[in-house]
């Protein structure tokens, strides 16, 4: 019951890298030609937006149903656009002067709440949204999470400042995200403000702004005196325009999360941006490891709304937990399926992240209580195998050696290569790392070297056997 990511990759005429992507997304690390087990596969298939037929449990064979969206379906969506920028160069000042420009809420302000993303509806009719956490760290965070959100940077640079190294930073990130700049030379109303100086010094990070003869464009703003904010906006409708933003309207939304958190009277709420299709109240969704039903879609002006198109953010209720800022949302046929989908993951973020770690933390505190009662001795390993199977023969084959003085306690078990996040698990509890057919990354090699946890390689089962029963021997005591 499994696929090779190559082979998965191929079925889906996806690219190998993309397939790589998702399956890190779910917390599993592999290559193109590791093997991945059916669930997983069809979990990767589904994020790419195909149905999975499965012939029989026990079939090795995972049919893929197409489903992208046929061209004709696509319709045109607003533009999701980020603002970046070094410290103090006025982003927050910007996101708050460009949600005045809204035509419901206007000058005059109109009640409005932080729910990390804003919509703004021009006078044209024409609607952009803003992701209001500027900066590139929560950019990053969520990119490293999966999440590409992001349609357009916004570049504030201070006209009296210059380029400053968050600014060069913001540059590195929006580029290797493949988003578009523009840059917004802010603050123009000050007296020591220098446009000019400003697009000269973009020149040496490759940014060339129109009239430098380049492709970038610029704009020069005020956001304390709110000029310009016409023009920036009419600059990222074009850059849009350019970059023919579309998605189906008409199919089960997608998306991610922007940002969840517990709220006193409302319970878990979390705002979510729509990517594809469109969410509407009574919808079963899964986002990162939670799922509920929508019971309620509320805007940043705190209206109800029955439904969300793309590039729409929105806050939904009724999801049972807080799910991790920058996962993928997705809307399931049936609870069933999105109760399997949300175990699945749970059980992922278990093995994978500090969550796991600090669960493992509890029973490793109980285990060394009985070790330091002189109960027990342990032998700690973490078990990181190519293919699943290995990992699960090993795990049992290893834990059978446990003897009544010494416990082998497997920490871990999982496919993929050693990352840093195994060596401290490995390190927390004094315990060795097992790899069968992998490797180690050059980090987690450096720090396993640094931090003194030992990292043993394998190609044969019953030399990892032969190994820790060794090691088990060596810790019972002598008889007296
Ligand atoms: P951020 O750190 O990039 O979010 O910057 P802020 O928006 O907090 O702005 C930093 C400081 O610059 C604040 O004191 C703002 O009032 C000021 N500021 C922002 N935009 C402008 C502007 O267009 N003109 C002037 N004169 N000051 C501005």
């Amino acid at each position: 019951e499994s696929i090779t990511v190559q082979e998965l990759a191929n079925r889906m005429a996806a690219r190998q890298g993309e397939v790589i992507k998702a399956l890190m997304k779910m917390g599993v690390m592999a290559t193109v030609t590791q093997t991945i087990d059916a669930d997983t596969a069809e979990l990767v298939v589904e994020e790419f937006g195909h149905r999975v037929r499965r012939v029989a449990e026990s079939d090795v064979e995972i049919g893929i149903e197409g489903v992208e969206d046929k061209e004709e379906d696509l319709r045109s969506r607003p533009p999701v656009v980020t603002v970046m920028g070094h410290v103090d160069h006025g982003k927050t000042s910007l996101l708050d002067a460009l949600r005045t420009t809204d035509v419901a809420t206007g000058e005059a302000g109109g009640i409005t709440q932080h729910i990390g993303a804003y919509q703004v509806t021009l006078a044209s009719g024409a609607k952009i949204t803003f992701i209001d956490t500027p900066g590139h760290e929560a950019f990053t965070a969520m990119r490293a999470r999966g999440a590409s959100m992001t349609d357009v940077v916004v570049l504030v640079v201070a006209a009296d400042d210059g380029v400053m190294p968050q600014t060069a930073e913001a540059i590195k990130h929006a580029k290797a995200a493949n988003a578009p700049i523009i840059v917004a030379i802010n603050k123009i109303d000050k007296p020591g403000a220098n446009p000019d100086r400003v697009r000269q010094d973009l020149l040496s990070h490759e940014i060339v702004v129109e009239s430098m003869g380049g492709d970038v464009q610029d704009v020069e703003v005020s956001a304390l005196k709110k000029t310009n904010l016409d023009k920036l906006e009419e600059a990222i409708l074009l850059q849009a325009e350019i970059l023919d933003l579309k998605a189906n309207p008409d199919r089960p939304a997608e998306g991610a999360v922007i940002e969840g958190r517990l709220d006193r009277g409302r319970g878990a709420v979390s705002t979510v941006l729509v990517q594809k299709g469109t969410l509407r109240k009574g919808d079963i969704v899964v986002a990162g490891a939670e799922w509920g039903r929508v019971r309620a879609l509320v805007d940043d002006r705190n209206r109800q709304l029955s439904e969300a198109l793309p590039s729409t953010p929105v806050e939904v209720l009724g999801i049972g937990g807080v799910p991790e800022a920058g996962s993928s949302f997705v809307v399931v046929e049936n609870e069933n399926r999105a109760r399997e989908i949300s175990e699945f993951r749970q059980r992922k973020i278990k093995e994978h992240t500090a969550a796991g770690q600090t669960a493992a933390r509890g029973t490793l505190d109980q285990m060394l209580a009985r070790i330091q009662a002189g109960e027990q001795k342990q032998v700690a390993v973490l078990i990181k195998a190519d293919v699943q199977g290995s990992a699960e023969a090993i795990k049992a084959t290893v834990e059978k050696l446990s003897h009544e003085e010494v416990a082998v306690r497997v920490l871990n078990a999982s496919v993929g290569q050693i990352t840093e996040s195994d060596v401290q698990l490995a390190k927390a509890s004094d315990g060795l790392i097992i790899a069968f057919n992998v490797r180690a990354t050059a980090q987690a090699r450096a720090m396993a070297q640094r931090d003194g946890v030992e990292i043993r390689y394998y190609s044969i089962i019953y030399q990892v056997a032969d190994d820790v029963e060794q090691l088990v021997k060596g810790k019972i005591a002598p008889k007296h």
